[in-house]
């Protein structure tokens, strides 16, 4: 098990829950965007937030951040992400940063790492040292003879060194690569040497059509082999589709309880409904029922939606309610008993009253 280090009020490594973390992409300096981007982050399921630093306006503007959004009870560790200048990670500390990410590879040796080490742990706040494909040391790239696993962790472990050196421990490492087997394969590496908590993701994985397959295959085997304390999903686009899509990740590793679950089949030549469009109006209907539950602090639906009566009820059985659908009819089920029969257009409606009613 990886050691526990503690990022505000959320624990990373040592057998803590996964955390979900992304990075905002507004001009850190524009305090207001930054307090608006950061609540809808946080609404939408971060549970740690990334921001860019790269000047003192925005160390500032981080500062001024966090004192608002504790103002307006939307607190959520911030880290802040540095790179080339290390007085811009001693002033993110200075302005109340709950874990500083910097790039050995790129601060300016050792004595400049050591001196954010120093701040750091005045300020009792974590570290974590990323490093990147992109960015390796040139020795280590002429050690392996290219960019490789074995390089990555090297490099991680050699930074790590350096501020083990000076006498700080508090670490969090990530080895991020945009090639998939890459970037997993560094991981499984460094989890075998290391103890220290991991940040795990696929760096710039790409737009949505590709960076989800990418992220999804390399996340997921990571954390199906128990490797993982906190991820980040890199998307070129809107941060929210990463929280969403880093939940969906520990939600199917069975990681997280969802809040909806919903199984739906594949259709065939037996559908006689409308299947695709129940299933996504249910979706939607659905979930903000779900959504509610969750923050009534109660437990997830599971709901199934199958195109027929042979296989529907039997592939269904272990959903909370749901419904197996005939020629233009459906019958509506909850915990394994047909309770009514509706026509199509009233399935989604009947399914919604139900998940409305659910009290378990
Ligand atoms: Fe076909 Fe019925 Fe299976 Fe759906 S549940 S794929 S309609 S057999």
């Amino acid at each position: 098990m990886t050691r526990k280090v503690s990022v505000g009020k959320v624990d990373i490594g040592g057998g803590s829950p996964v955390s979900v973390q992304s990075m905002t992409n507004c001009d850190t300096r524009d305090t207001s965007k930054l307090v608006r981007d950061i609540k809808a982050m946080l609404e939408a399921g971060a549970d740690i937030v990334r921001v860019t630093v790269p000047d003192f306006e925005a160390a500032e503007s981080l500062g001024k951040a966090k004192r608002r959004l504790r103002e307006e009870n939307a607190d959520i560790p911030i880290v802040a992400d540095i790179h080339f200048d290390h007085r811009l990670a001693i002033s993110a500390v200075e302005n109340g940063a709950d874990k500083i990410r910097i790039n050995p590879g790129n601060i300016g040796g050792k004595a400049k790492i050591k001196a954010v080490a120093d701040a750091a742990r005045a300020a009792g706040i974590p570290i974590r040292v990323g490093v990147n494909a992109g960015s390796l040391e040139k020795d280590i790239v002429e050690k392996y003879g290219g960019i490789s696993a074995k390089g990555l962790t090297e490099s991680a472990l050699r930074n790590a060194e350096i501020l083990e050196d000076a006498g700080f421990s508090d670490i969090v490492l990530s080895l991020k690569a945009s090639n998939v087997r890459l970037c997993v394969d560094a991981y499984r590496e460094i989890s075998k040497l290391s103890d220290y908590p991991l940040h795990i993701g696929i760096t710039e994985a790409g737009t949505e059509s590709f960076g989800i397959v990418k992220s999804s295959v390399g996340i997921g085997s990571l954390l199906l082999s128990g490797i993982g304390d906190t991820l980040r999903v890199s998307l070129t686009g809107d941060p929210l589709k990463e929280i969403k899509l880093g939940r969906q990740i520990l939600e199917a590793c069975g990681l997280r309880k969802p809040s909806l679950e919903i199984v739906s089949c594949p259709t065939c030549g037996r559908t006689e409904v409308e299947l695709e469009r129940i299933v996504n109006e249910a979706e939607i209907a659905l979930s903000e029922v779900a959504k509610e539950r969750e923050k009534a602090g109660k437990r997830g639906l599971k709901a199934a939606i199958m195109g027929c009566v042979v296989n529907g009820p039997g592939e269904a059985g272990d959903a909370d309610f749901g419904a197996a659908c005939g020629k233009g009819r459906a019958a509506i089920f909850k915990g394994g008993k047909v309770v009514e029969s509706v026509a199509e257009d009233e399935i989604v409606p009947a399914l919604l009253r139900i998940a409305r009613e659910f009290d378990e």
